[in-house]
């Protein structure tokens, strides 16, 4: 009997509890096969994906463009390591840099090895730019960040879940309140600080949208203290909040796609997820030479970052963002999916709120913080042919493919309210 005989969904459930560390408690649902907005399962079942893998799926599933490129790729070369050149790295480096504007990209496997990489750039240039005393570098960070999983990442965190029982931690961090710029101002009255970093809007803490202008105002602020802004949009990026970046939510390009007015645009730029369209672990960090100078042979590195099929796969993916115009896709889809929810919250207590940009939204489910009710709505959707996951809190977060068309949404529309209203607890 071979290792890969088909099982059906108890059996494939049971071979991971076994086998596999418990780090995760995934919703029950064994899932085989995937294309654009959908996904099956081994049974046959049909689902809308209202996750995209943490909006890793952006260009939804199995996109034959980037899946072509991956294929072509694989069969040309696959891994040089960085102790040769390849003839990907340099193509993918400029066009990685203009579709960001950035003079430079230093590019890395996942999220978390990114938002390192970005702050061992930032404590750098801080020594040897700022003139910071040796030792004594500061990053500001937010209250219920999701930066990553890393030891010195979770220095950062304030989540008892992710920090417990892992310490010691990283010194140099500095914690203070979201969406709070007299915290940040204070904080930034330290010359030992070298950065501030942010996601322009908090996703794993539950879709939580700052104030319209506290990221401009962060940005100034930081500007006027010689710190640098590093802006974590492995969630946010790659069109999932109706712009290219959702540190361009303040700006007023017409196309959605320019990576910033000057005034919202990070000094540093941490891209992940969907920079690949799920497809490959493919991360980057950007930044102009002032920055990016710091770094030299030696200082930093990874066997895989910069792979020829990583590059490959980038490049198609981004492409795709553009050629089917997702960033504008996602702007009109997310309006018109709050509306829909502010709908429903009007004909049911068992939603408070929606809240969102884009196709990054979540409901606020009326219920005390550790009920379940979040989780059993999450398996009531499931039964009804849609998956989405709870966030901390009783929050769900819904961020579907964004290939979506409206038709699709709306039928994922009527599968939420016909399962809210259905709903008993
Ligand atoms: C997912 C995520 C990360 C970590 O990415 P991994 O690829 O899981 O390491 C970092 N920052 C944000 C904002 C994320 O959402």
């Amino acid at each position: 009997m071979s290792v890969l005989e088909n099982k059906g969904s108890n059996e494939a459930i049971a071979l991971e509890e076994k086998y596999g560390a418990q780090n995760y408690h995934p919703l029950p649902v064994v899932l085989s096969k995937g294309e654009g907005v959908y996904v099956w399962d081994v049974e046959g079942k049909k689902y809308y994906d209202f996750l995209s893998a943490y909006s890793a799926v952006n260009q939804g599933h199995c996109h034959p463009k980037i899946v072509n490129a991956l294929k072509s790729q694989a069969e040309r070369l696959t891994l040089t390591s960085r102790a040769f050149y390849n003839d990907m790295l340099g193509k993918y480096e400029k066009y990685v840099t203009d579709y960001f504007g950035f003079d430079k990209v230093l590019p890395m496997n996942t999220g978390a090895e990114a938002v390192e990489t970005a702050i061992k750039l930032a404590r750098k240039w801080g020594y040897e730019k700022k003139g910071i005393e040796a030792n004594k570098a500061k990053i500001i960070v937010c209250q219920n960040n999701f930066h990553g999983r890393t030891i010195t990442i979770i220095s950062a965190s304030n989540d008892p879940v992710a920090t417990e029982n892992f310490g010691p931690f990283t010194p140099g961090i500095v914690s203070i309140r979201y969406n709070d710029i007299q915290a940040l101002e204070e904080a930034l009255e330290d010359g030992n600080v070298a950065a501030f970093l942010v996601e322009p809007i908090q996703g794993e803490a539950g879709v939580f949208v700052p104030d319209g202008n506290y990221l401009s105002e962060a940005l100034h602020l930081c500007k006027s203290k010689n710190v640098l802004f590093i802006a974590d949009e492995v969630q946010t990026g790659i069109a999932r909040t109706g712009r290219l970046l959702a540190t361009c939510g303040n700006c007023s390009c017409p196309d959605r796609s320019c990576s910033g007015s000057p005034e919202v645009k990070p000094d540093i730029l941490i891209l992940g997820k969907a920079i690949s369209g799920g497809v490959f672990p493919v991360s980057a960090v950007l930044a102009n030479n002032d920055i990016m100078e710091v770094i030299r042979p030696g200082n930093h590195g990874s066997t895989f970052g910069g792979n020829p099929l990583a590059c490959a796969v980038a490049i198609a993916a981004l492409e795709v963002v553009k050629e089917e115009k997702l960033a504008e896709n996602a702007d009109r889809l997310g309006e018109l999916f709050r509306s829909e929810m502010e709908k429903l919250i009007a004909q049911t207590d068992l939603v408070l709120k929606v809240r969102g940009k884009g196709l990054l939204n979540a409901i606020l489910i009326n219920d005390t913080e550790d009920s379940s009710t979040a989780w059993d709505i999450c398996m009531a959707l499931k039964e009804n042919g849609l998956l989405a996951k709870p966030t901390h809190g009783n929050i769900i977060r819904f961020a579907p493919p964004l290939v979506m068309t409206k038709e699709q949404l709306l039928d994922c529309v009527s599968i939420i309210s016909k399962t809210l209203r259905e709903f008993k607890k």
